[in-house]
């Protein structure tokens, strides 16, 4: 009898439900950059244009309680507080008015970033795939399903570090609304169910170092503590 696959099948990256045994399957994961205008500025931009994606692998995902190494080739690791939205029914070239019915689901997220390489990939005007996505670049909280919750426009989001607060927004402040980035997304790609959204981050991001616990809360939706090791 042969077997099906030649090496051990990978895993299927997963993320707890609130309130429920059952796991959500993930896909992939999208991420929206500089979605707060206030983040953009910090990070020398200050137009409004279309917003653009980048992407972490699927089994960078850390959960609640997670221990996080710290990264290597890094001396600039960052957080970045977010809003998650999980996507439970695909589709391409979503119209704005149907988009929240491709929504399963909100959670709490941490976009983590290797800042001094996103800033030398800026630089030199290559990719952000090392700085965005290496492994346990991907921290995301239990979600909480729409039918359940509804469909949240404002929410205070707040990441504290070792209980100190650094980052204090509100959902509210996205320049692209959640409906508005599945629209865009879904003509770029064929959204898929499983697939991860995070959805930027408002300014004051910073510095973790080794032994940080970092939460980031948003408040109604969710929240997602780890601690680098
Ligand atoms: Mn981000």
């Amino acid at each position: 009898m042969s077997a099906r696959f030649a090496i051990p099948e990978p895993s299927r990256p997963s993320l707890a439900i609130v309130g429920a045994e059952a796991r959500f399957p993930v896909r992939r994961i999208f991420c929206v950059g500089r979605n707060y205008a206030e983040h953009a500025r910090e990070m020398g931009e200050d137009s409004r244009e279309p917003p653009f994606f980048f992407m972490k692998p699927a089994d960078a995902l850390v959960e609640d309680g997670a221990d996080v190494p710290y990264p290597p080739a890094t001396g600039n690791l960052h957080h970045e507080g977010e809003l998650v939205v999980a996507i439970g029914v695909g589709g391409a070239d979503i119209r704005p008015a149907d988009a929240l019915s491709h929504v399963w689901g909100y959670g709490a997220g941490n976009d983590l970033t290797r800042r001094d390489l996103q800033a030398q990939a800026k630089a030199e005007r290559r990719p952000w795939d090392m700085a965005k996505g290496f492994d346990h670049a991907a921290v995301c909280g239990a979600l909480i399903p729409a039918s359940e919750l509804g469909h949240p426009i404002e929410g205070r989001l707040v990441c504290t570090v070792n209980g100190e607060t650094r980052q204090d927004g509100d959902i509210a402040e996205m320049i692209w609304s959640v409906p508005e980035i599945v629209t865009h997304l879904s003509g770029l790609v064929t959204l898929a169910p499983g697939d991860l959204i995070y959805t930027g981050t408002p300014d004051g991001v910073g510095v973790l170092e080794r032994g940080d616990n970092c939460t980031v809360a948003i408040h109604g939706i969710g929240r997602v503590t780890i601690r680098i090791l």
